[in-house]
Protein backbone atom coordinates (compact mmCIF):
# COMPACT_ATOMS: atom_id res chain seq x y z
CA UNK A 1 0.00 0.00 0.00
CA UNK A 2 1.66 3.38 -1.24
CA UNK A 3 1.61 6.12 1.56
CA UNK A 4 1.00 9.59 1.25
CA UNK A 5 2.72 12.19 3.06
CA UNK A 6 1.78 16.03 2.20
CA UNK A 7 3.72 18.70 3.59
CA UNK A 8 2.12 21.93 3.98
CA UNK A 9 3.72 25.84 5.33
CA UNK A 10 2.67 28.63 6.87
CA UNK A 11 3.38 32.02 8.63
CA UNK A 12 5.16 32.96 5.94
CA UNK A 13 6.85 31.96 2.47
CA UNK A 14 10.31 30.99 1.97
CA UNK A 15 10.58 28.91 4.86
CA UNK A 16 11.93 25.97 2.45
CA UNK A 17 9.36 23.54 2.32
CA UNK A 18 11.08 22.43 -0.58
CA UNK A 19 14.45 21.36 0.73
CA UNK A 20 12.31 20.22 3.84
CA UNK A 21 10.28 18.01 1.68
CA UNK A 22 13.21 16.49 -0.82
CA UNK A 23 15.51 16.26 3.15
CA UNK A 24 12.42 13.90 3.90
CA UNK A 25 12.41 12.29 0.57
CA UNK A 26 16.04 11.68 1.22
CA UNK A 27 15.80 10.42 4.67
CA UNK A 28 13.27 7.99 3.25
CA UNK A 29 14.94 6.36 0.76
CA UNK A 30 17.98 6.32 3.12
CA UNK A 31 15.72 3.64 4.76
CA UNK A 32 15.43 1.27 1.49
CA UNK A 33 11.82 3.30 0.74
CA UNK A 34 11.00 3.84 -2.91
CA UNK A 35 9.88 7.88 -2.76
CA UNK A 36 8.11 9.52 -5.28
CA UNK A 37 7.93 13.74 -5.22
CA UNK A 38 5.56 16.16 -6.89
CA UNK A 39 4.84 19.73 -6.25
CA UNK A 40 1.49 21.33 -6.62
CA UNK A 41 1.39 25.34 -7.00
CA UNK A 42 -1.19 27.47 -6.44
CA UNK A 43 -0.72 29.72 -9.48
CA UNK A 44 -2.53 29.99 -12.23
CA UNK A 45 -0.24 30.08 -15.01
CA UNK A 46 0.17 26.71 -16.93
CA UNK A 47 3.90 26.06 -15.89
CA UNK A 48 6.71 28.27 -14.46
CA UNK A 49 8.09 28.59 -18.37
CA UNK A 50 6.50 31.46 -19.08
CA UNK A 51 7.09 33.14 -15.70
CA UNK A 52 10.61 35.98 -15.10
CA UNK A 53 12.96 34.96 -13.32
CA UNK A 54 12.09 37.64 -10.94
CA UNK A 55 9.05 36.24 -10.13
CA UNK A 56 9.93 32.62 -9.52
CA UNK A 57 13.39 31.82 -9.54
CA UNK A 58 14.70 29.59 -11.94
CA UNK A 59 12.72 27.06 -14.80
CA UNK A 60 13.83 23.87 -14.10
CA UNK A 61 13.39 21.74 -16.88
CA UNK A 62 12.78 17.47 -16.43
CA UNK A 63 14.21 14.95 -18.75
CA UNK A 64 10.24 14.87 -20.45
CA UNK A 65 10.88 18.37 -21.25
CA UNK A 66 8.54 19.86 -18.81
CA UNK A 67 9.21 23.33 -17.38
CA UNK A 68 8.62 22.88 -13.87
CA UNK A 69 9.14 24.88 -10.19
CA UNK A 70 12.45 25.49 -9.49
CA UNK A 71 11.50 22.94 -5.86
CA UNK A 72 11.68 20.13 -8.36
CA UNK A 73 15.55 20.52 -8.51
CA UNK A 74 15.71 20.26 -4.82
CA UNK A 75 13.84 16.88 -5.34
CA UNK A 76 15.98 15.58 -8.08
CA UNK A 77 19.40 16.80 -6.21
CA UNK A 78 18.30 15.22 -2.93
CA UNK A 79 16.40 12.30 -4.29
CA UNK A 80 16.20 9.68 -7.14
CA UNK A 81 12.94 8.52 -7.91
CA UNK A 82 12.14 9.74 -11.54
CA UNK A 83 10.20 13.03 -12.19
CA UNK A 84 7.88 13.50 -14.76
CA UNK A 85 5.16 15.82 -16.14
CA UNK A 86 2.87 14.19 -12.85
CA UNK A 87 5.80 15.90 -10.88
CA UNK A 88 4.33 19.12 -10.93
CA UNK A 89 0.72 21.04 -11.53
CA UNK A 90 -0.26 24.02 -11.03
CA UNK A 91 -3.53 25.09 -10.06
CA UNK A 92 -3.88 26.52 -14.29
CA UNK A 93 -2.91 23.20 -15.27
CA UNK A 94 -6.00 21.45 -12.94
CA UNK A 95 -8.34 23.87 -14.42
CA UNK A 96 -7.13 23.56 -17.96
CA UNK A 97 -7.81 19.70 -17.55
CA UNK A 98 -11.33 20.42 -16.08
CA UNK A 99 -12.41 22.80 -18.98
CA UNK A 100 -10.80 20.81 -21.43
CA UNK A 101 -13.04 17.91 -19.88
CA UNK A 102 -16.19 20.15 -19.60
CA UNK A 103 -15.47 21.19 -23.04
CA UNK A 104 -15.43 17.26 -24.35
CA UNK A 105 -18.63 16.78 -22.47
CA UNK A 106 -17.78 14.70 -19.82
CA UNK A 107 -19.22 15.79 -17.47
CA UNK A 108 -22.53 14.95 -19.05
CA UNK A 109 -24.67 18.37 -18.27
CA UNK A 110 -23.12 18.56 -14.73
CA UNK A 111 -22.58 22.06 -13.04
CA UNK A 112 -18.91 21.70 -12.79
CA UNK A 113 -17.61 23.29 -9.49
CA UNK A 114 -14.50 23.53 -7.76
CA UNK A 115 -15.91 20.81 -5.05
CA UNK A 116 -15.94 18.40 -6.52
CA UNK A 117 -14.42 18.62 -10.00
CA UNK A 118 -11.50 20.72 -9.12
CA UNK A 119 -10.88 18.68 -5.78
CA UNK A 120 -11.49 15.41 -7.67
CA UNK A 121 -8.84 16.42 -10.24
CA UNK A 122 -6.33 17.51 -8.15
CA UNK A 123 -6.95 13.71 -6.09
CA UNK A 124 -6.46 12.02 -8.89
CA UNK A 125 -2.97 13.93 -10.31
CA UNK A 126 -1.87 12.96 -6.08
CA UNK A 127 -3.00 9.31 -7.02
CA UNK A 128 -1.21 9.13 -10.34
CA UNK A 129 2.33 9.17 -9.17
CA UNK A 130 1.04 6.97 -6.24
CA UNK A 131 0.09 3.85 -8.45
CA UNK A 132 3.17 4.04 -10.34
CA UNK A 133 4.58 1.68 -7.77
CA UNK A 134 6.33 4.39 -4.94
CA UNK A 135 6.33 3.46 -1.33
CA UNK A 136 5.72 6.76 -0.46
CA UNK A 137 4.57 9.60 -2.22
CA UNK A 138 5.52 13.28 -0.90
CA UNK A 139 3.44 15.92 -2.17
CA UNK A 140 4.43 19.53 -1.16
CA UNK A 141 1.47 21.71 -1.21
CA UNK A 142 3.22 25.43 -2.56
CA UNK A 143 1.95 29.00 -0.78
CA UNK A 144 1.54 29.29 2.11
CA UNK A 145 -1.94 28.40 4.84
CA UNK A 146 -4.12 30.78 4.13
CA UNK A 147 -3.77 32.14 0.65
CA UNK A 148 -7.00 32.14 -1.19
CA UNK A 149 -5.43 30.53 -3.74
CA UNK A 150 -4.39 27.51 -2.03
CA UNK A 151 -7.54 26.39 -0.24
CA UNK A 152 -8.41 23.98 -3.74
CA UNK A 153 -5.25 22.01 -2.93
CA UNK A 154 -5.96 21.62 0.83
CA UNK A 155 -9.61 20.99 0.54
CA UNK A 156 -8.14 17.56 -2.03
CA UNK A 157 -5.68 16.65 0.87
CA UNK A 158 -8.42 16.63 3.20
CA UNK A 159 -10.17 14.35 1.17
CA UNK A 160 -7.37 12.35 0.52
CA UNK A 161 -7.40 9.96 3.32
CA UNK A 162 -10.96 9.03 2.41
CA UNK A 163 -10.05 7.29 -0.42
CA UNK A 164 -6.90 5.60 0.60
CA UNK A 165 -7.27 5.34 4.41
CA UNK A 166 -6.11 8.05 7.27
CA UNK A 167 -3.50 5.87 8.35
CA UNK A 168 -2.07 5.78 5.00
CA UNK A 169 -1.47 9.69 4.92
CA UNK A 170 0.73 12.02 7.14
CA UNK A 171 0.45 15.55 6.84
CA UNK A 172 3.27 17.75 7.97
CA UNK A 173 3.23 21.19 8.65
CA UNK A 174 6.04 23.38 8.33
CA UNK A 175 6.04 26.99 10.20
CA UNK A 176 8.02 29.68 11.30
CA UNK A 177 9.12 29.98 15.15
CA UNK A 178 10.45 33.84 15.46
CA UNK A 179 12.75 35.02 17.72
CA UNK A 180 11.96 38.61 19.10
CA UNK A 181 14.78 40.34 20.09
CA UNK A 182 13.27 43.10 21.83
CA UNK A 183 11.39 40.86 23.88
CA UNK A 184 13.95 38.45 24.00
CA UNK A 185 12.27 35.02 23.33
CA UNK A 186 11.00 32.71 20.94
CA UNK A 187 7.14 33.26 19.48
CA UNK A 188 4.83 30.27 18.83
CA UNK A 189 1.74 32.50 18.53
CA UNK A 190 1.96 32.09 14.64
CA UNK A 191 2.72 28.83 14.42
CA UNK A 192 -0.84 28.62 16.80
CA UNK A 193 -2.64 30.63 14.33
CA UNK A 194 -1.58 28.60 11.69
CA UNK A 195 -2.50 25.17 12.47
CA UNK A 196 -5.75 27.04 14.29
CA UNK A 197 -6.15 27.54 10.38
CA UNK A 198 -5.11 24.46 9.37
CA UNK A 199 -7.78 22.57 11.33
CA UNK A 200 -10.21 25.09 10.63
CA UNK A 201 -9.93 23.41 6.96
CA UNK A 202 -10.17 20.21 8.91
CA UNK A 203 -6.80 19.39 8.81
CA UNK A 204 -4.93 18.24 11.67
CA UNK A 205 -1.27 18.20 10.97
CA UNK A 206 0.28 14.81 12.29
CA UNK A 207 4.00 16.52 12.39
CA UNK A 208 4.87 20.11 12.95
CA UNK A 209 8.37 21.19 11.63
CA UNK A 210 9.43 24.39 13.43
CA UNK A 211 11.63 26.87 10.88
CA UNK A 212 13.81 29.09 13.69
CA UNK A 213 16.92 31.03 14.23
CA UNK A 214 17.13 29.69 18.27
CA UNK A 215 16.46 26.87 20.18
CA UNK A 216 13.37 26.00 20.70
CA UNK A 217 12.85 24.87 24.52
CA UNK A 218 11.02 21.91 26.28
CA UNK A 219 8.38 24.55 27.44
CA UNK A 220 8.05 25.93 24.26
CA UNK A 221 7.62 22.58 22.40
CA UNK A 222 4.88 21.89 24.85
CA UNK A 223 3.56 25.08 24.75
CA UNK A 224 3.06 24.54 20.23
CA UNK A 225 2.22 20.90 20.92
CA UNK A 226 -0.68 21.60 23.16
CA UNK A 227 -2.17 24.42 21.67
CA UNK A 228 -1.68 22.57 18.24
CA UNK A 229 -2.99 18.94 19.74
CA UNK A 230 -0.62 17.36 19.30
CA UNK A 231 2.34 15.16 21.44
CA UNK A 232 5.60 16.99 21.91
CA UNK A 233 7.53 14.74 20.12
CA UNK A 234 5.58 15.64 17.44
CA UNK A 235 7.06 18.67 16.92
CA UNK A 236 10.54 18.81 15.18
CA UNK A 237 12.57 22.21 15.40
CA UNK A 238 14.41 22.82 12.37
CA UNK A 239 16.99 25.16 13.57
CA UNK A 240 18.57 27.51 10.37
CA UNK A 241 21.34 26.60 8.96
CA UNK A 242 24.16 28.77 8.03
CA UNK A 243 26.82 26.18 6.54
CA UNK A 244 25.17 24.03 3.76
CA UNK A 245 21.66 22.77 3.22
CA UNK A 246 22.97 19.27 3.63
CA UNK A 247 23.18 19.60 7.31
CA UNK A 248 19.16 19.73 7.14
CA UNK A 249 18.46 16.22 6.16
CA UNK A 250 20.80 15.33 9.04
CA UNK A 251 19.24 17.60 12.05
CA UNK A 252 16.16 16.31 11.12
CA UNK A 253 17.28 12.81 11.60
CA UNK A 254 18.52 13.93 15.15
CA UNK A 255 14.90 15.31 15.76
CA UNK A 256 13.68 11.88 14.84
CA UNK A 257 11.97 12.99 12.19
CA UNK A 258 12.02 10.06 9.43
CA UNK A 259 12.17 7.43 12.37
CA UNK A 260 8.35 9.00 13.55
CA UNK A 261 7.47 9.23 9.72
CA UNK A 262 7.97 5.57 9.62
CA UNK A 263 6.58 4.63 12.84
CA UNK A 264 3.01 6.60 12.04
CA UNK A 265 3.08 5.17 8.64
CA UNK A 266 3.79 1.83 9.76
CA UNK A 267 7.15 1.79 7.50
CA UNK A 268 9.65 -0.92 7.65
CA UNK A 269 12.12 0.79 9.81
CA UNK A 270 15.91 0.46 8.70
CA UNK A 271 18.41 2.54 10.04
CA UNK A 272 19.39 5.34 7.68
CA UNK A 273 22.11 4.48 5.43
CA UNK A 274 23.48 8.38 5.48
CA UNK A 275 27.12 7.72 5.06
CA UNK A 276 27.13 9.48 1.74
CA UNK A 277 25.51 12.70 3.27
CA UNK A 278 28.26 12.87 6.14
CA UNK A 279 31.21 12.31 3.25
CA UNK A 280 29.37 16.04 1.51
CA UNK A 281 29.78 17.08 4.73
CA UNK A 282 32.83 15.85 5.82
CA UNK A 283 34.65 17.43 2.25
CA UNK A 284 32.59 20.35 2.40
CA UNK A 285 34.60 21.35 5.79
CA UNK A 286 37.64 20.58 5.01
CA UNK A 287 38.48 21.98 1.70
CA UNK A 288 42.15 22.04 -0.05
CA UNK A 289 41.61 24.44 -2.70
CA UNK A 290 39.71 27.62 -2.37
CA UNK A 291 38.61 29.42 -5.96
CA UNK A 292 36.12 31.80 -7.00
CA UNK A 293 33.86 32.06 -9.90
CA UNK A 294 31.96 34.81 -11.36
CA UNK A 295 28.35 33.78 -12.54
CA UNK A 296 27.81 36.71 -15.11
CA UNK A 297 24.12 36.94 -16.05
CA UNK A 298 20.94 39.73 -16.47
CA UNK A 299 19.63 38.45 -13.22
CA UNK A 300 22.82 37.95 -11.17
CA UNK A 301 21.24 39.66 -7.95
CA UNK A 302 18.66 37.33 -7.66
CA UNK A 303 19.80 34.44 -5.88
CA UNK A 304 17.18 31.82 -7.07
CA UNK A 305 17.57 32.49 -10.86
CA UNK A 306 20.61 30.36 -11.53
CA UNK A 307 19.94 28.40 -8.56
CA UNK A 308 21.09 24.69 -10.16
CA UNK A 309 23.92 26.27 -11.63
CA UNK A 310 25.03 27.36 -8.41
CA UNK A 311 24.16 24.07 -7.00
CA UNK A 312 26.29 22.30 -9.60
CA UNK A 313 29.12 24.16 -8.84
CA UNK A 314 28.91 23.37 -5.10
CA UNK A 315 28.63 19.61 -6.26
CA UNK A 316 31.84 19.83 -8.56
CA UNK A 317 33.54 21.90 -5.60
CA UNK A 318 32.69 18.90 -3.63
CA UNK A 319 33.97 16.60 -5.57
CA UNK A 320 37.23 18.06 -6.21
CA UNK A 321 37.36 19.64 -2.53
CA UNK A 322 37.58 23.10 -3.56
CA UNK A 323 35.61 26.11 -1.67
CA UNK A 324 33.95 28.24 -4.18
CA UNK A 325 33.22 31.79 -3.94
CA UNK A 326 31.06 32.86 -6.60
CA UNK A 327 30.49 36.63 -7.48
CA UNK A 328 27.70 37.24 -9.12
CA UNK A 329 27.89 40.14 -11.76
CA UNK A 330 25.40 41.48 -13.75
CA UNK A 331 25.77 41.32 -17.13
CA UNK A 332 24.79 44.71 -17.43
CA UNK A 333 27.40 46.47 -14.92
CA UNK A 334 30.43 44.71 -17.29
CA UNK A 335 29.09 47.08 -19.87
CA UNK A 336 29.45 49.62 -17.95
CA UNK A 337 32.57 49.01 -15.41
CA UNK A 338 34.47 47.16 -18.24
CA UNK A 339 35.39 43.55 -17.25
CA UNK A 340 39.03 44.00 -16.17
CA UNK A 341 37.22 45.85 -12.63
CA UNK A 342 34.58 43.52 -12.24
CA UNK A 343 36.06 40.27 -13.48
CA UNK A 344 40.37 40.02 -12.82
CA UNK A 345 40.35 38.79 -9.66
CA UNK A 346 38.62 35.49 -10.38
CA UNK A 347 39.59 31.60 -11.41
CA UNK A 348 36.57 31.09 -13.79
CA UNK A 349 34.19 32.75 -15.04
CA UNK A 350 30.40 31.24 -15.93
CA UNK A 351 27.94 32.29 -18.35
CA UNK A 352 24.33 31.37 -17.79
CA UNK A 353 21.37 30.79 -19.82
CA UNK A 354 18.67 33.74 -20.45
CA UNK A 355 16.74 35.43 -22.87
CA UNK A 356 16.08 38.99 -23.98
CA UNK A 357 18.69 41.72 -24.82
CA UNK A 358 19.52 43.13 -21.88
CA UNK A 359 22.76 42.57 -20.43
CA UNK A 360 24.11 40.68 -24.39
CA UNK A 361 26.69 42.89 -24.51
CA UNK A 362 28.22 42.54 -21.28
CA UNK A 363 28.39 38.73 -21.38
CA UNK A 364 29.90 39.13 -24.90
CA UNK A 365 32.50 41.18 -23.19
CA UNK A 366 33.13 38.81 -20.25
CA UNK A 367 33.36 36.02 -22.73
CA UNK A 368 36.52 38.35 -24.71
CA UNK A 369 38.40 38.92 -21.45
CA UNK A 370 38.27 35.26 -20.43
CA UNK A 371 39.39 34.07 -23.58
CA UNK A 372 41.81 36.84 -24.37
CA UNK A 373 43.43 35.95 -20.70
CA UNK A 374 43.00 32.75 -20.46
CA UNK A 375 40.62 32.35 -17.63
CA UNK A 376 38.29 28.94 -17.67
CA UNK A 377 35.28 30.02 -19.49
CA UNK A 378 32.31 27.86 -19.23
CA UNK A 379 29.11 28.81 -21.49
CA UNK A 380 25.74 27.41 -21.21
CA UNK A 381 22.74 27.97 -23.46
CA UNK A 382 22.67 32.04 -23.95
CA UNK A 383 26.24 31.92 -22.83
CA UNK A 384 27.27 29.24 -25.52
CA UNK A 385 25.58 31.92 -28.01
CA UNK A 386 27.26 34.55 -27.09
CA UNK A 387 30.99 32.55 -26.88
CA UNK A 388 29.78 32.50 -30.64
CA UNK A 389 28.75 35.82 -31.22
CA UNK A 390 32.00 36.93 -29.64
CA UNK A 391 34.33 34.04 -31.49
CA UNK A 392 32.85 35.49 -34.49
CA UNK A 393 33.24 39.48 -34.46
CA UNK A 394 36.21 39.37 -32.25
CA UNK A 395 38.24 36.48 -34.22
CA UNK A 396 36.77 35.89 -37.24
CA UNK A 397 36.16 39.33 -37.94
CA UNK A 398 32.74 39.30 -38.65
CA UNK A 399 31.59 42.52 -37.83
CA UNK A 400 28.12 43.00 -36.50
CA UNK A 401 27.52 39.08 -35.84
CA UNK A 402 24.99 38.56 -33.84
CA UNK A 403 21.85 36.36 -32.67
CA UNK A 404 18.37 36.84 -34.41
CA UNK A 405 16.60 36.99 -31.34
CA UNK A 406 18.51 39.91 -30.61
CA UNK A 407 19.54 41.46 -34.04
CA UNK A 408 17.11 40.94 -36.82
CA UNK A 409 18.74 42.29 -39.50
CA UNK A 410 22.28 41.37 -38.49
CA UNK A 411 24.72 41.12 -41.39
CA UNK A 412 25.95 37.66 -39.99
CA UNK A 413 23.33 35.66 -37.87
CA UNK A 414 25.93 32.96 -36.77
CA UNK A 415 22.98 32.13 -34.18
CA UNK A 416 19.23 31.96 -35.70
CA UNK A 417 15.71 30.48 -35.20
CA UNK A 418 15.44 26.84 -35.55
CA UNK A 419 13.40 25.33 -38.80
CA UNK A 420 11.01 24.42 -36.60
CA UNK A 421 10.89 26.97 -34.65
CA UNK A 422 10.09 29.64 -37.64
CA UNK A 423 6.20 29.53 -37.70
CA UNK A 424 5.60 29.14 -33.72
CA UNK A 425 3.58 31.81 -32.19
CA UNK A 426 2.25 30.47 -28.54
CA UNK A 427 5.00 31.15 -26.24
CA UNK A 428 4.42 27.75 -23.23
CA UNK A 429 5.77 24.86 -23.88
CA UNK A 430 7.15 25.92 -27.64
CA UNK A 431 11.22 25.93 -27.30
CA UNK A 432 13.03 22.62 -27.96
CA UNK A 433 13.02 21.01 -24.94
CA UNK A 434 13.97 18.30 -22.32
CA UNK A 435 16.34 15.25 -22.79
CA UNK A 436 18.01 15.22 -26.04
CA UNK A 437 21.30 13.06 -27.23
CA UNK A 438 24.41 14.19 -27.99
CA UNK A 439 27.66 12.81 -29.65
CA UNK A 440 30.57 13.64 -28.60
CA UNK A 441 34.36 14.01 -30.58
CA UNK A 442 36.65 11.90 -29.32
CA UNK A 443 39.81 13.50 -27.46
CA UNK A 444 38.24 16.74 -26.89
CA UNK A 445 37.53 18.84 -24.05
CA UNK A 446 33.66 17.44 -23.73
CA UNK A 447 34.78 14.19 -24.38
CA UNK A 448 37.51 13.87 -21.97
CA UNK A 449 35.13 15.18 -19.22
CA UNK A 450 32.23 12.72 -19.70
CA UNK A 451 34.22 10.01 -21.09
CA UNK A 452 31.53 8.81 -23.29
CA UNK A 453 31.00 9.70 -26.78
CA UNK A 454 27.16 9.43 -26.58
CA UNK A 455 25.53 11.81 -23.58
CA UNK A 456 22.57 12.90 -23.18
CA UNK A 457 21.59 16.36 -21.62
CA UNK A 458 18.63 18.57 -21.36
CA UNK A 459 17.60 21.68 -23.25
CA UNK A 460 15.72 25.05 -23.13
CA UNK A 461 15.92 26.86 -25.91
CA UNK A 462 14.45 28.51 -29.20
CA UNK A 463 17.69 29.59 -30.97
CA UNK A 464 20.81 27.19 -32.59
CA UNK A 465 24.34 28.15 -34.45
CA UNK A 466 23.94 28.86 -37.97
CA UNK A 467 25.29 25.95 -39.79
CA UNK A 468 26.49 27.79 -42.57
CA UNK A 469 29.30 29.56 -40.76
CA UNK A 470 30.59 26.76 -39.42
CA UNK A 471 33.74 26.07 -41.37
CA UNK A 472 34.68 29.62 -40.85
CA UNK A 473 34.31 29.08 -37.09
CA UNK A 474 36.45 25.42 -37.43
CA UNK A 475 39.26 27.62 -39.73
CA UNK A 476 39.88 29.93 -37.01
CA UNK A 477 40.28 26.97 -34.20
CA UNK A 478 37.10 26.55 -32.64
CA UNK A 479 36.23 23.02 -32.48
CA UNK A 480 32.75 21.63 -32.15
CA UNK A 481 33.10 18.93 -29.67
CA UNK A 482 29.82 17.92 -29.37
CA UNK A 483 26.69 18.07 -32.12
CA UNK A 484 23.59 16.28 -32.29
CA UNK A 485 23.29 12.45 -33.17
CA UNK A 486 23.37 13.19 -37.14
CA UNK A 487 25.67 15.97 -36.94
CA UNK A 488 22.95 18.84 -37.85
CA UNK A 489 22.46 20.80 -34.53
CA UNK A 490 25.78 22.17 -32.61
CA UNK A 491 25.27 21.40 -28.77
CA UNK A 492 29.41 22.17 -27.57
CA UNK A 493 31.86 24.25 -28.79
CA UNK A 494 35.77 24.89 -27.17
CA UNK A 495 38.78 26.30 -28.12
CA UNK A 496 41.47 24.15 -27.58
CA UNK A 497 44.71 26.32 -27.42
CA UNK A 498 42.91 28.00 -24.53
CA UNK A 499 43.53 26.75 -21.18
CA UNK A 500 39.39 25.56 -20.65
CA UNK A 501 37.13 27.04 -22.97
CA UNK A 502 33.97 25.12 -23.52
CA UNK A 503 30.39 26.32 -24.26
CA UNK A 504 27.10 23.89 -24.35
CA UNK A 505 23.77 24.56 -25.85
CA UNK A 506 21.87 22.43 -23.50
CA UNK A 507 21.63 23.15 -19.76
CA UNK A 508 24.31 20.48 -18.02
CA UNK A 509 23.52 21.94 -14.54
CA UNK A 510 19.78 19.92 -14.44
CA UNK A 511 21.60 16.89 -13.92
CA UNK A 512 24.20 17.67 -11.19
CA UNK A 513 24.01 15.95 -7.72
CA UNK A 514 26.08 16.55 -4.66
CA UNK A 515 26.90 12.67 -5.01
CA UNK A 516 28.01 12.61 -8.44
CA UNK A 517 29.09 16.20 -9.70
CA UNK A 518 28.07 16.94 -13.62
CA UNK A 519 31.44 16.03 -15.42
CA UNK A 520 31.51 19.73 -17.25
CA UNK A 521 31.15 21.21 -14.39
CA UNK A 522 33.45 19.43 -12.60
CA UNK A 523 36.33 19.81 -14.92
CA UNK A 524 35.65 23.63 -15.03
CA UNK A 525 36.31 24.01 -11.55
CA UNK A 526 39.44 21.76 -12.10
CA UNK A 527 40.69 24.00 -14.48
CA UNK A 528 39.64 26.96 -12.05
CA UNK A 529 41.89 25.12 -9.48
CA UNK A 530 44.48 24.96 -11.76
CA UNK A 531 44.43 28.57 -12.62
CA UNK A 532 44.20 29.19 -9.16
CA UNK A 533 47.09 27.31 -8.26
CA UNK A 534 49.33 28.50 -11.26
CA UNK A 535 48.89 31.80 -10.19
CA UNK A 536 49.11 31.69 -6.28
CA UNK A 537 52.57 29.61 -7.10
CA UNK A 538 54.15 32.51 -8.86
CA UNK A 539 51.63 35.09 -7.77
CA UNK A 540 53.90 38.34 -9.74
CA UNK A 541 54.26 36.31 -12.77
CA UNK A 542 50.92 36.98 -14.74
CA UNK A 543 51.62 34.83 -17.60
CA UNK A 544 50.64 31.67 -19.19
CA UNK A 545 52.57 28.87 -20.10
CA UNK A 546 53.57 28.45 -24.02
CA UNK A 547 50.56 25.58 -24.78
CA UNK A 548 47.95 27.39 -23.02
CA UNK A 549 48.27 30.91 -24.81
CA UNK A 550 44.61 32.44 -25.54
CA UNK A 551 43.35 32.83 -28.66
CA UNK A 552 43.87 36.42 -30.17
CA UNK A 553 42.94 37.54 -33.82
N1 LIG B 1 17.39 32.80 -25.63
C1 LIG B 1 18.13 31.70 -26.16
C2 LIG B 1 17.27 30.78 -27.00
O1 LIG B 1 16.09 30.79 -26.93
C3 LIG B 1 18.81 30.93 -25.07
C4 LIG B 1 17.89 30.23 -24.13
C5 LIG B 1 18.53 29.80 -22.84
O2 LIG B 1 19.61 30.26 -22.50
N2 LIG B 1 17.86 28.94 -22.09
O3 LIG B 1 17.78 30.00 -27.77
Amino acid sequence: MTKYIFVTGGVVSSLGKGLTSASIGMLLESRGLKVRMQKLDPYINVDPGTMSPYQHGEVYVLDDGSETDLDLGHYERFTNGPLTRDSNYTTGQIYLRVIEKERQGAFLGKTVQVVPHITDEIKSVIKKVGDSGADVVITEIGGTVGDIESLPFLEAIRQFPLMVGRENCLFIHLTLVPYLKAAGELKTKPTQHSVGQLRQIGIQPDILICRSEQPISREERDKIALFCNLKPEAVIEERDKDFSIYEVPLSLVDHGLDEQICNRLDLPSQSPELGPLNEILHRLRNPQHEISIAVVGKYAEHKDAYKSIYEALDHAGIHHRAQIRVGRILSSDVEREGPECLLSGYDGILIPGGFGERGIEGKVEAIRYAREKGIPLFGICLGMQCAVIEFARNVIGLEGAHSTEFDKDTPHPVICLLDEQREITQMGGTMRLGAQPARLVPGTRAHTAYGTEQIEERHRHRYEFNNVYRQQFEAHGMVFSGTSPDGGLVEIVEIPQHPWFVAVQFHPEFKSKPTKAQPLFAAFVEAAVARHNRRSGKAIAEDQPADQQPVRR
